[in-house]
């Protein structure tokens, strides 16, 4: 099988990859390599009654399939450079924001149309948080929902299934340089050869994409791991913040270790979830546009970004123990309610049945501080503290805490500016390269490197 273009995974780096490069150039013969199912197979089993956690399927219907991991994720797209990834180091700021705005237009296109863009520029909440020692990021946040986020990739999927060939349920397992370019080799020994090859096989191909680099010799450096927990309380402790911005992106440093804690992905009348990175079970979150869908609550993460200097390079590893060590002591996911954690006391049911905010996830009540460092969960109540300032209501005995939210982060692949690695023609964008961490930072590397492609041709 010889292919110009051979595409390794289907979530949004390797989706606008194909979208870009057939819309400009419909003659190509482009392939997708996709280790999970089509779209509409994705059906992850915890219907909380039969199942109620995760039974570790393979492939994991969250984490693979058409629409990668942000499938059924809240469909945030924040269009920013402050934060989603460094892709604009490499192709520069502008740039950035251009194809980050063009992918948008082509969600809009898609079945988007309709839904809001918040923006937090120039905000009365900004100079309240500048107040209390907090601050809020500038961003363009378009909040498409899991409902409309799903609509949005069933026609993209529509559009592209004739004019490209999708390989579903189909690893890749190795890569080689050919004298026509590059030979993708498939589980059953199958082989697919084209003259280029763009990976984007995101988080879930982490390790993967580590053998790959290993194997071609393109030089890797160890990245970060973010670890924290996930917060939940009533709706309308946040609500003049999300129904003005829907997502705020707050950083604040700590006065007793000057680190850094900061909100992330924040879901307004949204319910939390379990997340299951290679047998790990960690805790995340989204909501729906769809009222009937909705809940009383708000959640979000509050994460403290660990960067490691030499001689220990396992970051990941680091976070994995983390979660393990949580995994080991609440079969899955924790949570413990925020008074119970200042006077040192684990949660129980009882007091969890009693608390004022009804847990939107079955986790097992437990003392989070047997699981997260000291240092991180001081920066954490801390955060909470200077929170309740701007959002009277955080520090409430009865605000839930989720542990453990981890962010794995890839290994950063050495790419130059069109994201091409030291062998011409071979590409690694979105997650997968460590360079982008978002929606829309991983779909705006796809088409940069689309259109890199075609320019060469
Ligand atoms: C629950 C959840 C909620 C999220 N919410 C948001 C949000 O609201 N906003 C936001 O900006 N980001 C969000 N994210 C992050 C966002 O989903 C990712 O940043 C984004 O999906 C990265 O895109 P990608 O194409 O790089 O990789 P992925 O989306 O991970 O796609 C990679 C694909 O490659 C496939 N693959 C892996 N290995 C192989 C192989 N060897 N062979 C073939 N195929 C392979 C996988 O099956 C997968 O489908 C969320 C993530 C999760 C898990």
């Amino acid at each position: 099988m010889y292919y110009d273009v051979a595409i390794v995974g289907a979530g949004p780096g390797g989706i606008f990859s194909a979208y870009e490069l057939i819309n400009s150039q419909p003659n190509l013969k482009i392939a997708v390599i996709e280790a999970g199912n089509p779209l509409n197979k994705r059906k992850c089993p915890i219907d909380g009654k039969k199942i109620k956690s995760c039974i570790g399927c393979k492939p994991c219907s969250i984490m693979n399939g058409f629409g990668g991991a942000g499938a059924f994720s809240d469909g945030k797209y924040n269009i920013t450079n402050q934060f989603g990834g460094t892709l604009y180091e490499y192709i520069g700021k502008q740039e950035a924001l251009e194809l980050m705005r063009y992918v948008d237009e082509i969600n809009l296109k898609y079945g988007a149309d309709g839904t809001k863009l918040y923006s937090t520029a120039n905000t009365e909440i900004k100079k309240q948080c500048l107040r209390h020692g907090l601050m809020l990021l500038d961003a363009s946040v378009r909040h498409l929902g899991t409902d409309i986020n799903y609509i949005v990739l069933e026609n993209l999927y529509n559009d592209l299934k004739n004019k490209i060939d999708f390989r579903f349920l189909t690893c890749a397992r190795h890569i080689k340089k050919t004298e026509k370019g590059y030979c993708v080799l498939l589980d059953g020994g199958e082989e697919i050869e084209a003259k280029y090859c763009i990976i984007s096989v995101g988080r879930s191909g982490s390790k993967w994409m580590e053998a790959v680099c290993a194997e071609l010799d393109v030089p890797t450096k160890s990245n970060r791991v973010d670890i924290g927990v996930r917060v939940e309380l009533p709706y309308e402790i946040f609500s003049h913040l999300t129904d003005e911005l829907y997502e705020s992106k707050i950083v604040y440093r700590t006065e007793k270790y000057e680190d850094l804690v900061r909100t992330f992905c924040m879901n307004p009348k949204g319910a939390v979830v379990t997340e299951n990175t290679n047998g790990i079970v960690t805790v995340n979150g989204h909501s729906y546009e769809d009222p009937a869908k909705q809940t009383g609550n708000t959640n979000f993460a509050l994460l403290v970004a660990k960067h490691f200097s030499e001689p220990f390079k396992d970051s990941n590893g680091y976070g994995e123990s983390i979660a393990r060590l949580s995994n080991m002591l609440g079969g899955g996911v924790m949570v413990q309610r925020f008074g119970d954690l200042i006077n040192g006391k684990r949660s129980t049911p009882e007091r969890i049945n009693e608390a004022f905010v009804t847990p939107t996830l079955n986790a097992t009540p437990g003392d989070l501080s047997l699981v997260i460092p000291k240092r991180i969960l001081d920066g954490i109540i801390e955060m909470i503290y200077a929170l309740d300032k701007i959002a009277p209501g955080t520090a409430n005995t009865d605000t839930l805490l989720y542990g453990v939210e981890v962010k794995f982060y890839n290994m950063e692949v050495s790419i130059d500016e069109n994201l091409q690695t030291r062998h011409e023609g071979l590409y690694v964008i979105g997650d997968c390269s460590g360079i982008t961490h978002s929606l829309s930072h991983a779909s705006a590397s796809g088409i940069h490197v689309a259109r890199h492609i075609m320019s060469k041709d």
